[in-house]
C-alpha cells in the first residue's frame, strides 16, 4: 500500500484566484503616463511663454506711458490751460501715433472731450461704422491725470490711453504651435517607440512567461518551458526571468522526483510497518491465547486429587499441542542419579512412551530453552530429536537442585516464540511438582492409615480396625439379611511356649500363626484381626457358620502341617482353639450390644474348644 500524496495535494485548497480587477496592459499605462506628462509639460511651457509675452508687453506699455507723461503731458497741460482745441487735438494725434497705442482720449475739467486714433467699442461708440474697431477686451486702458504746472495742484483733465493687446493672443497661439512642434510631437513619437519596445521586449515576453508559469504544477509537470527570444548578442532582464523560470522548472522537477522517491520509500516503510504490526498482533493474540490456556490449566489442576492428575496432564498436553500446532507435547522429570524419563505425553501425533528414559542431559542451572533440529550442532539436541522421532523439537527445561522438569513440543512451527513455551511450561511444571508432592503425601497418608489399623507384628488388622469394622458389618448383615459369622482363635498354652522358647520365638510363632489365619480368610470383605496378645478374631460377612467351620479346619490342618514345635503342648506342636458364632438376624438391639452378644457367644465357643482339650473347633449356633 502506498500513500497517495498526489491526491492529498490535489485535495488541498487551491491558491486564491486573483481579484477580479480590470487588466491594464503595461503599454497602455506607459502611453497614458507619457501623454499625461506631455500634457503637463505643454501646459507649463504655454503658461511660461504667455507670462513672458504678457510681462514684455506690460513693460513696453509702462515705458510708453512714462515717455508720454514726460514728453506730451506738459504740452497738453499748456494747451488745456490755454483752451487751445487744435493744439490739444494735435498733441493727441501725436500721442496716438505711439506703436500699439490704439487711441487716446482727453476729458478736460471743463467737460470737453478730445479723441485721436482708432476708436474702441466703448459704450456709445457706433458699432460697425469703423472697420478697424477693436473689441474692448483686446485693449488695456491707462488713465493719466493732467496736472497744472508749477505749484498749482489742480487737475486740468484726464488722459485715457488704450493699448492694443490683441497681439498677445497671437503670441500665445504661436507659442502653442511651437510647443506642439517642439514637445508634443517628439513626445508622441517617443511614446510610440517606447510602447513598441515595451510590447516587443517586455510585454510579449512577460505574457509568455506568465502563461508557462501558470502551467508549472508539480502534479502535471511537462517538459521545460521555452520562450522564443530573438537571437541577440546580449541579454536583458526578460532573459534573466526566463532563465529563472527554467531553473524553477528544474527545481520543481527535482523536487517532484525526490518527493516521488520519498513517497515510494514511505509506502514501502508503511507496508513493512503494517506487516510488522499484523505479525505483532498475531503474536500477541497467540500469546494471549497461550496465557489464557496457561491460567485455565493452572486453575483446572490446582484442586485436582492426585489420582486425577495423570489424565488431566495428558489432556493438558494434548490441548497445548493443538494450541501451538505441535504434533505432540511431553513432560519429563529428572529422577534418581540425574536420569530423565518421560512422565506424561499427549497430542494428536505419536508421543514418546511414558516411563521411557531420555538420553543423558547436561545439567543446567535454572531455565533453558533449546531448539533442536537435524542441523543443530549440539549432540544433546540431536539425541533428544532422535529420542522423540521428530523433525524439530522445542525443549523448555528447568533444572534445580532437588528437581528437574522438561517440556518438549514435537514438530512445532518455528513461528512459536520461546516465551510462549516458557509461559505454558511454568504451570505444567508446577502441576507436575504438585502432583508428585500430593502423590507422596497420599502414599504417606495411606501408610500411616495402614499402620494405624494393622498389627505391626502379624500384619493383620489391629483391634482398632476390627472395632471400626464390627458395627458396620452388623448393620450390613441386618440390611442384607445375610449371615455374619465371628471366629475367635486363641493359641493353646502360649504362655508355656513363651516360657520355654523365649519371647522372640513367641513373636515369631505369633506371626506364623497369623499368616495361616490370614491365608484362610483372604476373601474380600473378610477381616482377620489380632485383638489381644495371642488372640485373633475373624469377621466373616456373608459366610455361614458351617462354611466358617470348614475354613477353620483348614487353619488347623495348616498348623499341623507347619508343626511348630511346642514341647509343653499335648501334641508337641503349636495348635489353636477356635470358637464360631453367628449374628442373630432376627433381633435388632443396638449394633454394639448385638456385637457384644455375638462376641460373648464366640468366646463361649472358644472356651468350649479349650475345655474340650484344645486344638478344636466349637460352633455355637
Ligand atoms: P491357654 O491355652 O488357656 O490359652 O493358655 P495360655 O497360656 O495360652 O493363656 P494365657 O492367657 O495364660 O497366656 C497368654 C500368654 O501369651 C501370656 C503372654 O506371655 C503371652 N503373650 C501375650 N502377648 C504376647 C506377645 O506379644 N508376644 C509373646 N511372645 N507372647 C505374648
Ligand atoms: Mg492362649
Ligand atoms: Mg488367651
Amino acid at each position: 500500500m502506498t500513500i497517495d500524496i498526489l491526491s492529498t495535494v490535489a485535495a488541498l485548497p487551491a491558491a486564491p484566484a486573483p481579484a477580479a480587477r480590470r487588466f491594464r496592459p503595461l503599454v497602455s499605462r506607459t502611453l497614458a503616463a507619457i501623454a499625461l506628462s506631455c500634457l503637463v509639460c505643454s501646459g507649463l511651457s504655454l503658461g511660461l511663454h504667455a507670462w513672458l509675452a504678457f510681462s514684455a508687453q506690460a513693460d513696453d506699455e509702462q515705458s510708453m506711458a512714462r515717455d508720454i507723461a514726460a514728453t506730451r503731458l506738459p504740452r497738453l497741460a499748456d494747451a488745456l490751460r490755454r483752451r487751445d482745441g487744435s493744439a490739444i487735438q494735435h498733441e493727441l494725434d501725436l500721442i496716438s501715433r505711439y506703436p500699439r497705442l490704439v487711441n487716446a482720449r482727453l476729458v478736460a475739467e471743463t467737460g470737453a472731450t478730445y479723441a485721436a486714433g482708432v476708436p474702441s467699442d466703448l459704450p456709445g461708440a457706433p458699432q460697425g461704422v469703423l472697420h478697424d474697431v477693436l473689441p474692448r477686451a483686446a485693449l488695456r486702458g491707462v488713465e493719466m491725470p493732467i496736472a497744472a504746472a508749477g505749484a498749482d495742484p489742480s487737475v486740468l483733465g484726464r488722459l485715457e490711453l488704450d493699448f492694443d493687446r490683441s497681439g498677445l493672443s497671437a503670441e500665445v497661439r504661436r507659442s502653442v504651435a511651437r510647443t506642439a512642434v517642439a514637445i508634443v510631437l517628439p513626445a508622441v513619437l517617443l511614446a510610440l517607440l517606447v510602447a513598441w519596445m515595451l510590447h516587443r521586449d517586455i510585454s510579449r515576453g512577460l505574457r509568455l512567461i506568465a502563461r508557462q508559469a501558470a502551467l508549472l504544477k508539480p502534479e502535471e509537470l511537462g517538459p521545460p518551458p521555452t520562450w522564443p527570444r530573438p537571437q541577440r548578442r546580449w541579454r536583458d532582464e526578460i532573459d534573466l526571468v526566463a532563465d529563472s523560470f527554467q531553473q524553477l522548472h528544474h527545481g520543481i522537477a527535482r523536487y517532484v522526483g525526490e518527493r516521488d522517491r520519498a513517497l515510494r520509500r514511505l509506502g514501502a516503510e508503511r507496508d513493512r510497518l503494517e506487516s510488522a504490526v499484523q505479525q505483532r498482533t498475531a503474536d500477541l493474540t497467540r500469546l494471549n491465547r497461550v496465557l489464557e490456556s496457561a491460567s485455565r490449566l493452572s486453575a483446572r489442576l490446582i484442586y485436582l486429587p492426585p489420582d486425577a492428575y495423570p489424565l488431566a496432564l495428558r489432556m493438558a498436553l494434548a490441548d497445548i499441542a493443538e494450541l501451538l500446532g505441535a504434533r505432540a507435547c511431553a513432560l519429563a522429570e529428572r529422577g534418581e542419579a540425574r536420569r530423565w524419563a518421560w512422565t506424561f505425553s499427549g497430542g494428536p501425533g505419536a508421543c514418546p512412551a511414558e516411563g521411557t528414559e531420555l538420553p543423558p542431559l547436561f545439567p543446567v542451572d535454572g531455565w533453558q530453552m533449546q531448539w533442536c533440529t537435524e542441523s543443530s550442532d549440539c549432540h544433546e539436541s540431536r539425541a533428544l530429536l532422535h529420542a522423540c522421532a521428530a523433525a524439530s523439537l522445542q525443549v523448555c527445561r528447568h533444572d534445580a537442585a532437588d528437581s528437574g522438569q522438561l517440556l518438549a513440543c514435537l514438530d512445532l512451527p518455528q513461528a512459536v516464540e520461546e516465551r510462549e513455551i516458557a509461559l505454558i511450561a511454568k504451570p505444567l511444571f508446577g502441576a507436575l511438582a504438585r502432583w508428585r508432592d500430593l502423590a507422596q503425601l497420599e502414599q504417606a497418608r495411606r501408610e500411616l492409615l495402614h499402620q494405624s489399623r494393622s498389627d505391626a507384628l502379624t500384619g493383620l488388622a489391629n483391634r482398632r480396625a476390627f472395632d471400626e469394622r464390627k458395627l458396620e458389618e452388623v448393620r450390613r448383615a441386618w440390611r442384607s439379611q445375610r449371615p455374619l459369622t465371628l471366629v475367635m482363635i486363641d493359641i493353646d498354652h502360649f504362655k508355656r511356649f513363651n516360657d520355654r522358647y523365649g519371647h522372640a520365638a513367641g513373636d515369631d510363632c505369633l506371626a506364623r500363626v497369623a499368616r495361616a489365619i490370614g491365608a484362610a480368610f483372604e476373601r474380600g470383605g473378610e477381616c482377620a484381626a489380632r485383638i489381644g496378645g495371642e488372640e485373633f478374631a475373624v469377621l466373616l460377612p456373608d459366610v455361614s457358620p458351617a462354611d466358617a467351620e470348614r475354613r477353620c479346619g483348614r487353619i488347623r490342618q495348616t498348623l499341623h502341617h507347619m508343626a511348630i514345635p511346642h514341647a509343653d503342648s499335648s501334641l508337641g506342636i503349636v495348635t489353636v482353639s477356635m470358637g464360631i458364632a453367628a449374628l442373630c438376624l432376627t433381633e435388632r438391639p443396638p449394633p454394639d450390644i448385638a456385637f457384644d452378644r455375638l462376641l460373648k457367644r464366640a468366646d463361649m465357643a472358644l472356651y468350649g474348644a479349650k475345655s474340650a482339650g484344645r486344638d478344636g473347633i466349637v460352633m455355637l449356633m
